[in-house]
């Protein structure tokens, strides 16, 4: 079965591909089911490079055609890639039940950091690293999500491994299983490459081994997803790639995930 839960499209202002794009990839590809999981866009603030807030109806409705033309040669889900931030939950139970989107990624590229926000991508110390761990396990306590997206994401800050990295794995593993939300092991990371590192020597970034090894230990239901901003890595060598990481890290590799 193939199944790609983690998908964008070019209305996010940094990717290439119209929903059909990707929906001709996958079904060239034999996938099975197909989630477009474009980032979400705010009503008033704006995150950087993402659609904007006029557009939501038109991707909505870009799915929604898909789904009718292509419907019986795979599924195709309509969703959102979204951070969790607290004063917007209102705005999450809008996508789920006004809009009626299907599903919610959680990709916590932002979070809530004394009354401003942080990004996952610009942490200075591993305490922080626990900071973004705690808003994921509150992300994922509102039932909202269906997936989490790079949990290790701050992995891309490349700082040194010790107690708090190990704390924030535990926070976010034990918010997973509570809350029964599946993790993703992302080929973006893969497509990074690797760094040295003085005392772990070469790994790469993300997904970082020292989070999945742990992941692994614990048996948590986990997903390969592309990230794809371009439909041609809808299915690439990278995916293939973090594929082979999973299985060497003895990772409980899921095939599809349970919608919320
Ligand atoms: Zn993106
Ligand atoms: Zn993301």
């Amino acid at each position: 079965m193939l199944t790609n839960y983690h998908t964008h499209t070019f209305r996010c202002q940094h990717a290439n591909g119209t929903v059909e794009d990707y929906v001709r990839e996958a079904i060239a590809k034999g996938f099975d089911i197909l989630g477009m999981s474009d980032h979400v866009p705010y009503p008033h603030y704006e995150f950087g490079y993402r659609m904007p807030m006029a557009e939501i109806w038109d991707y909505i409705y870009e799915v929604e055609d898909a789904q009718k033309k292509f419907g019986k040669q795979l599924q195709i889900l309509l969703g959102f890639e979204s951070e969790y931030l607290c004063a917007k939950r209102s705005y999450y139970e809008e996508l789920l039940e006004g809009y009626q989107v299907e599903y919610l990624v959680l990709g916590q590229h932002f979070f809530d950091y004394g009354g401003s926000f942080k990004s996952s991508y610009a942490l200075k110390d591993s305490a922080e690293c626990v900071r973004y761990a705690k808003s994921v396990a509150e992300g994922l306590s509102t039932g909202y999500f269906s997936l989490l997206a790079h949990p290790d994401i701050v992995g891309v800050n490349c700082l040194s491994w010790d107690r708090n990295m190990d704390e924030m794995t535990d926070i976010i593993l034990e918010a997973a299983m509570r809350y029964d939300v599946p993790l993703e092991v992302n080929a973006n990371g893969i497509r990074r490459g690797t760094i040295h590192d003085k005392e772990l020597g070469r790994h790469y970034m993300y997904p970082h081994f020292k989070f999945w090894e742990k992941a692994a230990a614990a048996k948590v239901p986990t997903v390969i997803s592309s990230d794809c901003h371009m439909p041609s890595l809808l299915y690439d060598a990278d995916v293939l790639r973090t594929r082979q990481f999973a299985e060497e890290m003895g990772i409980n590799i899921i095939e599809n995930i349970t919608i919320k």
